[in-house]
C-alpha cells in the first residue's frame, strides 16, 4: 500500500515518520528543502524565522515523546523561560496582562482600578456571537478595549466583531474571576500553556526539521497542480504520474478544492471564500534585552510583535524579528523600525503566503462544506495548519499527525 503525503511542512513530515513502519510513504514538496512555514534561514550568522519565530512545547506527553524519543533527544534541546511584555504607553506590562494589574497601578492607577472593576463583573453567560464579545464577557470591557480588541485587530488585519472566538481555546490563557482575584493578592497566577519552551541547542530550529526529515522518500521541486481519482482502480493520481492508495494532503484548504479533479462549483465556490493573511517580518540587530516577546497593541506602532528571537538561542544574541500582518514593503519596515531605537540595524525580510487562517463569519459554514465533500471521496485526509484550516501549533500538528497515523493504521487494518 502506497501513501501520498502532499506537503513537507511539520505535519507532512510528522505523519510521513508515523507512517512508514508500515506503508511505503512518498511525501511531494513544491520548495526545494522540507520544513515549509516552521523553516529558518542562516544571515548574519543566525537563524532567522523567515515566518515568524518558532519554539516548541506542548501540554500533550505524546507529542513529547514522539519529538524526544524519535526525533531529537531532550539532551540537544534548552528550555527557555517565557518573557513576554506588552508594550503600552511606552511601559511594559508582563504578559498575560490580566495577571499584572499590580505593575499597571504603578503608572496608572486609574486604568488598574477600571480592570478591576471591569473584570469582576462582566457577565460571561457563555454565548458569543463573535470574538469582541467574547473578550468582553471573559475580560471586561477596560481590558478589552485598551488591549484585546486593538491586538486583535492589528494580527487579524479586521474588527474582532467580524471574527469568530472559535480559534481562542487553548491558545490564550483564560482566568476565571478566582484566579484573576488570586492574583491581585500576590498568589501565584495560573501557568501559561507555554509558560516555557524548547529551541534546540544548535541555535537553529531547522536541527529538528532535519532530524523529522531524515530516512523519509521526499520528492522536491514538485508542484502539486492535480490531484484526481480512479474509480475503477480505487487509486489516486497526483499530477498524472504518481499514484497512491491513500493521499495525506496538507496543503491549504483553500486550494485542495482548486486541484481535485471535479470538484463541485459549490465547493470552488466555498474554497474561495476562505481567507488567510500573510506575515512581513524582518530580521534586526538589536540592543539587548531580556525579553523573549514584546506585544504592541497600539496603533501608532506598525508592527503587532517583536519576536527576540536572539533569547531563543543559548548563548543569547542581541537580534529581535519584527512582525506585521499583511504584505508590507522592506522600505516600510526599515522606516518603521528606525522609529524604535531598540531595532539597530535591519538584517533580513520576508513577505510569507499562508501565515494565519482568518476565523471570519464564513469560516465555519465553508469549512464544513469542503471537508464534508473531501469525506465523501475515498482515502483522501487533511492535516496541519492549513490542511485543516486551524490555528495549529507545530505540537498540535504533530498531535493531529499522530492521531491521523493511527487511524490509518487500525482502518488499514480492519479492511485486511
Ligand atoms: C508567525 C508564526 C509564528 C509561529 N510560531 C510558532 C511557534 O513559536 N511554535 C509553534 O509550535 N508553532 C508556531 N507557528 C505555527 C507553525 O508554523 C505551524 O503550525 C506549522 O509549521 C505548520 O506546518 P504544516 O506542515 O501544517 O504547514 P506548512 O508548513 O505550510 O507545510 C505545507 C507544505 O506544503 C507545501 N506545498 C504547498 N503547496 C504545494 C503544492 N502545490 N505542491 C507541493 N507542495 C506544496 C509547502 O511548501 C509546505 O512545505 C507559527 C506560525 C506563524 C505563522
Amino acid at each position: 500500500m502506497k501513501i501520498g503525503i502532499l506537503g513537507a511542512g511539520i505535519s507532512g513530515l510528522s505523519v510521513g515518520r508515523l507512517l512508514s513502519d508500515q506503508f511505503e510513504i512518498e511525501i511531494l514538496e513544491r520548495q526545494p528543502i522540507h520544513g515549509g512555514i516552521a523553516r529558518t534561514k542562516e544571515v548574519d550568522g543566525v537563524a532567522y524565522h523567515p515566518v515568524g519565530g518558532h519554539c516548541f512545547n506542548s501540554k500533550n506527553q505524546e507529542v513529547l515523546d514522539f519529538v524526544f524519543n524519535n526525533v531529537l533527544s531532550k539532551d540537544k534541546w534548552h528550555n527557555i523561560t517565557r518573557n513576554a511584555v506588552i508594550k503600552y504607553q511606552n511601559e511594559e506590562i508582563s504578559y498575560p496582562i490580566e495577571f499584572a494589574v499590580k505593575e499597571i497601578h504603578h503608572f496608572d492607577e486609574q486604568f488598574a482600578l477600571d480592570i478591576v472593576r471591569d473584570f469582576l463583573n462582566a457577565d460571561d453567560d457563555g454565548v458569543y456571537p463573535n470574538l469582541e464579545d467574547w473578550f468582553r464577557k471573559k475580560f471586561g470591557n477596560t481590558l478589552s478595549e485598551k488591549y484585546f480588541l486593538p491586538y486583535n485587530e492589528k494580527i487579524w488585519n479586521r474588527p474582532p466583531r467580524e471574527m469568530s472566538h472559535a480559534w481562542v481555546e487553548g491558545k490564550l490563557p483564560i482566568p476565571n474571576k478566582k484566579s484573576f482575584f488570586n492574583s491581585l493578592i500576590g498568589k501565584e497566577a495560573d501557568k501559561m500553556p507555554h509558560s516555557s519552551f524548547f529551541y534546540p541547542d544548535t541555535n537553529n530550529q531547522n536541527t529538528f526539521i532535519d532530524a523529522l526529515a531524515e530516512g523519509l522518500n521526499i520528492t522536491y521541486n514538485f508542484d502539486i497542480k492535480d490531484v484526481k481519482f480512479d474509480s475503477e482502480t480505487k487509486k489516486w493520481t497526483v499530477n498524472g504520474d504518481k499514484v497512491y492508495d491513500i493521499i495525506i494532503s496538507t496543503l491549504p484548504l483553500n486550494v485542495l478544492p482548486k486541484i481535485i479533479d471535479n470538484a463541485k462549483p459549490e465547493i470552488l465556490a466555498a474554497a474561495d471564500k476562505l481567507r488567510y493573511n500573510k506575515v512581513t517580518t524582518m530580521l534586526w540587530k538589536t540592543q539587548g534585552t531580556d525579553r523573549t516577546w514584546t506585544y504592541v497593541p497600539e496603533k501608532d506602532n506598525f508592527f503587532h510583535r517583536y519576536i527576540h528571537i536572539g533569547n531563543f538561542y543559548a548563548p543569547s544574541k542581541n537580534y529581535s524579528i519584527t512582525e506585521v500582518v499583511g504584505h508590507k514593503t522592506q522600505e516600510e519596515m526599515i522606516e518603521n523600525g528606525k522609529k524604535d531605537s531598540f531595532l539597530i540595524e535591519p538584517v533580513a525580510y520576508n513577505v510569507s503566503e499562508h501565515a494565519y487562517v482568518v476565523f471570519d463569519e464564513n469560516y465555519d459554514s465553508c469549512t464544513s462544506t469542503i471537508k464534508d465533500y473531501l469525506e465523501e471521496l475515498t482515502n483522501i485526509y487533511t492535516l496541519g495548519r492549513f490542511g485543516e484550516w486551524q490555528y495549529y501549533n507545530m505540537d498540535i500538528c504533530i498531535e493531529k499527525s499522530i492521531a491521523l497515523a493511527s487511524k490509518i493504521k487500525s482502518s488499514v487494518k480492519k479492511a485486511l
